[in-house]
């Protein structure tokens, strides 16, 4: 018997923090059941929580590793420190990022190099003969099913990979070097995506590639040539399977192909808009807007290509969906502590966002962070030099995007009175429960009142914090608290005190005495009843 041990990956095209689930519990669950061994998942933080969890299994196997290391609500990852507790007695299979960046692993540990699928099949006694990435395709739908063991489930996400490898691989810090380009067939990631949706999964990202423009795009032009028939068939396939999908967004988008191939990336956009769901985000790297660190670390796209992008996107995306939120947004991620930094970078980029604020265009999201060097990068040479170096500068930087930048991207992107549908609740502090919806990148939502983990709840805008928002839940008015009345424009504390000493109402119209008519118009857009 095996365990599967989930320690949640992080990569720059890979997620598996929960509720995100990544392709690889479910590629070794399907190669174990190939080779008709039993099996069984375990997130870490199952294990955390109760040890004897992996009792009954006579081996492991971790997943493990966080490139890109980042704040999760979700789950909190394996770390290196813990893995010589997990389980001393028995053997134990290591997978995952976090074997590029350590070399001293404990005893009992078996480690693979990364990426590996073809080394664990083989170790497990399976026959490997397809060298390329379509060699996951049939384990992809045998171990489909470990979704099912998943304590979250069915509200998880599916992080589906594409393809590998990125065409460019020449920017200094970037991991991707590591994988060939190799792509899975359409029809294979659609019967994937099948399999999971007959298991009861509704919520799926096309998350796991560098670029998703280029997914079926041509890789033998000079430039990848991206192929926007191809990638509608594509999504047309994936919603005649899966006709009850809510929630299809994808992740990685590289903004020199969409500055390269400006009509084909406009139909790809179009597509993406019709056929995906609202609320997605195109993760965009530009690292940095300064031209010393661009080309002392070979990174691809300029500012002018960045911008480019952006505004491409906007153009088709920002308009709003059901769900509240925009169709269609760019992300932006910026790295810090490259070669050649320097104070004047941190003041370029901070113009660049700036121009984006004064234009008038949306970002969903903007990522900053320090580089995280691995050893067989160019950014080796330098290694953390200038992250430590620039810490402080890194830090006011960070603070003074939170307050001039995000805060009103937000207040444009959702503003207030904004109904935002389907937010999951997960954790709840201080009589605030947190939500968010499943998909990419998801906005927090604070809500006043405490509600129960997965209760899924629709609520109106009515404040904004540094990177999250408030809202009020769209409740029946007979169950609304003192603070859910209070945050809503235009009721004061004698007006919610009246409101809550009538309780309980049979309608709207019962109020029109207490509280008179325009009032109750403004309780009516947040309540129900
Ligand atoms: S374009 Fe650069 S950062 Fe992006 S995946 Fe390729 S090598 Fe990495």
């Amino acid at each position: 018997m095996i365990a599967i041990l989930d320690g949640y990956v992080d990569e720059p095209s890979c997620l598996g923090v929960p509720p995100y689930i990544s392709p690889y519990p479910r590629y070794i669950a399907g190669m174990l059941e190939k080779l008709k061994v039993e099996w069984f998942y375990v997130t870490i933080d199952q294990y955390r929580e109760n040890p004897k969890v992996v009792e009954k299994a006579d081996k492991i196997i971790i997943i493990a590793g966080i490139a890109v290391p980042g704040k999760y609500l979700g789950g909190n990852p394996l770390s290196f420190r813990e893995i010589p507790s997990i389980a001393p007695e028995k053997e134990k299979i290591i997978v995952g990022p976090m074997v590029l960046e350590i070399d001293d692993w404990p005893e009992g540990c078996e480690v693979l190099p990364f990426p590996f699928e073809h080394k664990l099949y083989e170790l497990l006694g399976g026959d490997v003969r397809d060298a390329t990435r379509n060699f996951v395709n049939k384990f992809a739908l045998l171990g489909a099913k470990v979704v099912k063991q998943h304590p979250d489930y069915p509200n998880v996400i599916c992080e589906i990979e594409t393809y590998k490898g990125c065409y460019w691989q020449k920017c200094s810090f970037c991991i991707e070097r590591i994988h060939r380009i190799s792509m899975r067939e359409a029809r294979a990631v659609v019967a994937e995506i099948k399999a999971l949706y007959d298991l009861g999964i509704r919520h799926f990202r096309l998350g796991n590639q560098t670029d998703f423009f280029t997914y079926l795009a041509d890789f033998d032009k000079e430039i990848p040539r991206p192929n926007p028939e191809a990638l509608k068939e594509f999504h047309r396939a994936i919603w005649e399977n899966c006709p009850k999908i809510k929630t299809l967004h994808l992740d990685n988008v590289n903004p020199k192909t969409i500055a390269e191939y400006p009509d084909e990336s406009r139909e790809i956009i179009k597509t993406i808009v019709t056929y995906q769901t609202p609320g997605n985000i195109a993760a965009m790297g530009l690292e940095s807007a300064d031209e010393r660190v661009i080309r002392k670390n070979s990174l691809l796209a300029t500012p002018e290509e960045v911008m480019f992008a952006v505004e491409v996107i906007n153009e088709y995306g920002r308009h709003v969906g059901y769900n509240g939120l925009p169709y269609f947004l760019p992300g932006i991620n910026f790295v810090f502590g490259l070669k050649g930094e320097t104070k004047e970078t941190f003041e370029k980029n901070y113009e660049f966002l700036m121009e984006i604020l004064e234009r008038n265009l949306m970002i969903r999201r903007v990522n900053l962070r320090q580089v995280k060097v691995f050893p067989f990068t160019p950014m080796a040479e330098i290694g953390e030099r200038n992250v430590r170096k620039h810490k402080r500068y890194f830090k006011l930087f960070k603070e003074k995007i939170r307050r001039d930048f995000d805060s009103k991207m937000l207040e444009r992107i959702v503003p207030k009175g904004r109904l935002l549908t389907d937010l999951r609740v997960e954790v709840v502090k201080d009589r605030i429960s947190f939500a968010r919806q499943l998909s990419t990148y998801p906005l927090l939502v604070g809500f006043y009142g405490v509600f129960q983990r997965n209760t899924f709840l629709d609520g109106r805008v009515v404040g904004y914090g540094r990177r999250s928002i408030t809202a009020v839940p769209k409740i029946n008015l007979n169950d609304a608290d003192l603070n859910q009345l209070l945050a809503i424009p235009g009721i004061g504390k004698n007006t919610a005190a009246r409101i809550l000493s009538g309780k309980p109402y049979k309608d709207f119209q019962e109020l029109e005495k207490i509280i008179g008519k325009e009032k109750i118009a403004i309780l009516a857009r947040y309540f129900t009843m």
